[in-house]
């Protein structure tokens, strides 16, 4: 297993070709407003090294024996399944972020079942490749990204009738030797701190759409991949002087537009191709895992707890009857998050591959919550915290010779606790609930791993109405 340095010496030898604010970055790793990603990532792998979180950051491959870090693991037990929920929710609180690495291994666990049923039905032989793409991912302790969301164009028409043909990510070449692909990929989480890219198709599919099933890995350097930054609400606080005002210097998420301008992929890399059938499955299957995979937000959720609990002992409102009511609810809210998704990794079962998977209807139900709780609880926080968390000036009016007395004088509250304090726990909650850590804590939260209509669709086909009707027609009397 590779530590939290060796780790970053790594992402220094890649060579990516991304842009941000209309530049080339030429040091991606050193950017002030990618650093704190790679930092979050970093944490995934210097847990694993600590004693106390072995349990949960590690895990024995099935392939190798060897001890791996868990975010390459395939899941071989109902245990598993509930130490990767820990290890979520235990990294969101060490980072108060979104730590990346999931998508990836919610892939490896997605293709790992699908690729046996594809074998299974056409005969072909994409596990055993599969296979040895996750020996090597396992061997190098790598960090994936799973590429799923294409750009989709006009959303009324599959992917054969887009007028651009290039909205969804294809084949453009079938080679001796691989084939070659074009496309995008949207939304792209921790891309840039990624040493490979796992492609899949985004929706389920019919024949005429067969050029666009397909799942691929590539080196995320490989010739061809452009990186585009996506902005974040007050992402330029992080080029700022003193990184006060960011509310949580260290760490971040981040997400790009990746784009596949006819890249080749070696049929080593290539996991589907063409069969349609099983596009559908793969979306499934990765939906249920990164759905899960959410328990990261109950972690957010304990940081914000804490600084609202903080804020309000600092305000000297704690013994208010309604604010230990509201923290009493953002604790209920956001229990019942992590609730979710232990119990879809507790109800999990074994796939004919051998893979464990979680319960589906279980992990839609789970994260449809986790599409407005985390709203609930930032809406109390801010409730709590109270209006100096948008109001408060700048770091740089808080040094000043001029100002500085003043802001010191009038935002005193508790005579016990310093301005600094005060300040520095509103900036956090001002990053969780409006600034760059909102993108994770909140949009990606409704749209990430799919959008809430997305899981009430999966809620409608998982539930046996049918055998409810039974039980009620029975209980009065309709049937005997
Ligand atoms: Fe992982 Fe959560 Fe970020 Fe998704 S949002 S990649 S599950 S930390
Ligand atoms: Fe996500």
């Amino acid at each position: 297993m590779m530590t939290a340095k060796e780790y970053e010496d790594s992402l220094r030898k890649l060579n990516l070709s991304a842009y941000m604010f209309g530049e080339k970055i030429e040091n991606p790793l050193d950017h002030p407003i990618i650093r704190p990603s790679m930092n979050a990532v970093a944490k995934t792998y210097e847990l694993a090294h600590q004693p106390e979180h072995e349990d949960l950051m590690t895990a024995v491959s099935h392939l190798s024996g060897k001890k791996i870090n868990r975010f390459t693991h395939i899941h071989q037990s109902v245990q598993d399944l509930v130490k990767k929920t820990k290890m979520g929710r235990l990294l969101g609180a060490h980072t108060g972020c979104c730590f990346q690495r999931c998508v990836g291994m919610d892939s490896l666990n997605a293709l790992s079942i699908v690729t046996h049923d594809i074998d299974a039905k056409h005969g072909t032989a994409y596990e055993d490749r599969f296979l040895k793409y996750l020996g090597y991912v396992q061997e190098n302790d790598l960090t994936c990204d799973g590429a799923m969301t294409d750009p989709k164009g006009d959303r009324s028409l599959p992917p054969h009738q887009q007028p651009d043909p290039d909205m969804y990510v294809h084949v453009v070449e079938e080679k001796s030797d691989g084939i070659l692909v074009r496309g995008a990929k949207a939304h792209q989480t921790g891309a840039l701190n990624s040493h490979e890219i796992i492609v899949m198709p985004t929706v389920a599919m019919r024949e005429a759409d067969r050029d666009y099933a397909l799942s691929f890995a590539l080196p995320s350097d490989a010739e061809g991949i452009t990186y585009i930054m996506g902005r974040q609400s007050c992402d330029t606080r992080k080029v700022e002087e003193t990184l006060l005002d960011t509310g949580n210097p260290a760490f971040g998420g981040h997400e790009a537009l990746v784009i596949f301008d006819d890249v080749f992929v070696p049929w080593d890399r290539v996991f589907m191709y063409k069969e349609y059938e099983f596009a559908g499955p793969l979306v499934e299957k990765f939906a249920s895992y990164h759905r899960q995979s959410y328990a990261c937000k109950s972690g957010v959720g304990d940081v914000l707890i804490g600084a609202t609990q903080t804020i309000s002992e600092y305000n000297g409102t704690l013994k208010a009857s309604h604010v230990k009511d509201k923290i009493i609810e953002m604790n209920h809210l956001n229990e019942t998050l992590f609730c979710g998704s232990l119990s879809c990794a507790a109800e999990g079962h074994k796939e004919p591959s051998g893979t464990y998977s979680v319960d589906t209807l279980l992990a839609n139900v789970s994260k449809q919550n986790v599409t407005r709780f985390p709203y609930e609880i930032a809406r109390l926080a801010q409730d709590v915290a109270g209006g100096l968390m948008v109001t408060l000036p700048s770091a740089a009016d808080f040094a000043s010779p001029e100002t500085g007395k003043w802001l010191e004088k009038y935002y005193k509250a508790s005579p016990d606790v310093s301005t600094d304090s005060r300040r520095r726990v509103l900036r956090l909650i001002e990053n969780l609930t409006l600034g760059t850590a909102a993108v994770g804590y909140l949009t990606e939260s409704m749209h990430g791993a799919g959008s809430p209509q997305a899981q009430r669709i999966m809620i409608s086909r998982q539930v046996n109405m049918k055998e409810k009707q039974k039980l009620a027609r029975r209980l009065c009397g309709i049937e005997a």
